[in-house]
């Protein structure tokens, strides 16, 4: 007789929900036990690079659900230097070359489109459900069961870690607790409206139109701001980072995010141009949030009986490339993917889950860990000490981290280059150098 696969997602966070509509399908019990109340998603502008849009927009069809929510492609890179001076304007164009567009997106509007694409009945599959004010404790990995602050018990055939950077599943993974990672960096985050810039930061306003499809960057040595509109250019966001002082270090709370104080966030950008400077003076106390940026080191496993971790829980990294969401996305995806001829709960012995979950491993560890320490690299000084010059550009890694179409994809091509490496290796010297000659040519 067919009974229900069950799955247990830890997390209603990006990851938590992009992996349960990844797995929607009929015969498919999916619950998503979430710690909060669900309502916290903070005003902000999440950009999706290609790699992920494509997924989100075309795979899982929320193109047209997010366009009503006013999303917008952004059309490019400009960098202005301390100076004001623009050092570089990078048109991304990336339909033609990566598939998909980069998008700016709220990120309320992205999470209830997510939210909405898990748990409506309109959607293929049985809808996911979720469950909130569940904070899960720990995990028993090869039983399959998790186990809430409140003493309840979810035994399920297959349960994925989606908890974020403090992740508690991945505490029982590895058996021991991952402490999230300093990076040195802080960043101020601001949400102002479009109207509001448009009067009160005219200076700013003529060197930016802050309803433009743009990220706009403004660089020094250890300190950038990073600009971008969404909702059909009605709000404009600012992400001012600065090295990290300790400032918001609260070891007693759950959350890094605290209350930003604007005039200490002035003099940290008072040698900034002035027109650069003008929106950061604009904002209201109890508008601006500073968080406290950590990231992990590449774990040695993501897995460990039916259990597997997806997102931040993962592989947390630095928001400089965007790619944090974007990653996340891919591991849904992944999951999905892998997990596509599991049609019931008969298809779920313990050694069948493992050996998919060592695919998925497979195919996402090398990629998500290349893209966190990229992103670290694209953390360093923007300039040399003193001088104005840019010498990083936000397009470098642009190729890796956007040629990218799906888990099966990724895996053919990973084996192919494994495959050919391997040959090289069996190779003697001289056969070596006449192959590395023709590679040449
Ligand atoms: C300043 C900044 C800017 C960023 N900008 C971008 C960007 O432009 N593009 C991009 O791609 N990425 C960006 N990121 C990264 C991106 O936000 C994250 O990578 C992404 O949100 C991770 O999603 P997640 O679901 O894995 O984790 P989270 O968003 O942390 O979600 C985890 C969820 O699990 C819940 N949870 C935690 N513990 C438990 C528990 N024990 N029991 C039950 N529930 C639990 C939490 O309440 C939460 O809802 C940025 C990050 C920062 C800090």
């Amino acid at each position: 007789m067919s009974k229900q696969f069950k799955i247990i997602i830890v997390g209603g966070g990006i990851a938590g929900l992009a992996t349960a509509i990844a797995l929607r399908a009929s015969n498919r019990k999916i619950i998503v036990l979430e710690q909060s109340s669900l309502n916290r998603e903070i005003g902000a502008v999440i950009s999706l690079q290609p790699n992920a849009s494509k997924i989100v927009e075309m795979t899982w069809n929320l193109a047209k659900t997010l366009q009503a929510k006013g999303s917008m492609v952004d059309e490019g890179f400009q960098v202005y230097n301390l100076d004001g001076e623009l050092q570089m304007r990078i048109p991304l164009s990336t339909m033609e070359k990566y598939g998909a567009e980069r998008m700016l997106y709220h990120r309320v509007d992205l999470h209830d489109a997510l939210k909405k694409r898990a748990t409506s009945k309109e959607w293929a599959g049985e809808p996911a459900e979720i469950l909130v004010s569940k904070r899960v404790t720990h995990c028993d990995c090869e039983e399959g069961v998790v186990y809430t602050q409140t003493g309840e018990k979810f035994h399920a055939d297959l349960i994925i870690g989606a908890d974020g950077i403090k992740s508690i599943i991945r505490d029982s993974i590895l058996g021991t607790k991952i402490p999230a990672l300093r990076t040195g960096h802080s960043a101020y985050r601001m949400i102002l409206p479009v109207d509001k810039l448009l009067s009160d930061c005219k200076a700013f306003c003529d060197v930016v139109d802050p309803r433009a499809p743009y990220t706009t960057m403004v660089m020094a040595h250890n300190r950038r701001m990073i600009m971008g509109p969404s909702r059909n250019g009605s709000v404009y966001s600012i992400v001012a980072m600065v090295p990290d002082e300790d400032m918001n270090e609260n070891t007693t709370d759950t959350s890094w995010t605290t209350h930003g104080d604007i005039p200490k966030m002035c003099e940290l950008f008072a040698d900034f141009p002035e027109w650069a400077r003008g929106p950061l003076s604009c904002v209201k106390d109890g508008e601006v949030g500073l968080w406290q940026l950590r990231d992990i080191d590449p774990l040695p496993t993501w897995m460990k009986g039916r259990v597997i971790l997806v997102g931040d829980a993962a592989h947390a990294m630095l928001p400089t490339q965007g790619q944090g969401a974007s990653q996340t996305i891919e591991d849904a995806e992944a999951v999905g993917t892998f997990y596509t001829d599991i049609l019931d709960g008969n298809d779920a012995p313990l050694e069948q889950i493992k050996a998919i979950n060592e695919k998925i491993f497979a195919c996402r560890y090398r990629r998500a860990t290349t893209i966190q320490q990229y992103s670290r690299q694209a953390a360093k000084p923007a300039t040399e000490e003193g001088s104005v010059k840019i010498k990083m550009s936000p397009s470098e890694f642009m190729d890796y981290n956007c040629s990218y179409n799906g888990a099966l994809k990724w895996a053919r091509q990973q084996t192919e280059q494994e495959r050919v490496a391997d040959d090289f290796r069996k190779m003697s010297i001289a056969e070596r150098e006449v192959k590395t000659q023709e590679v040449a040519l």
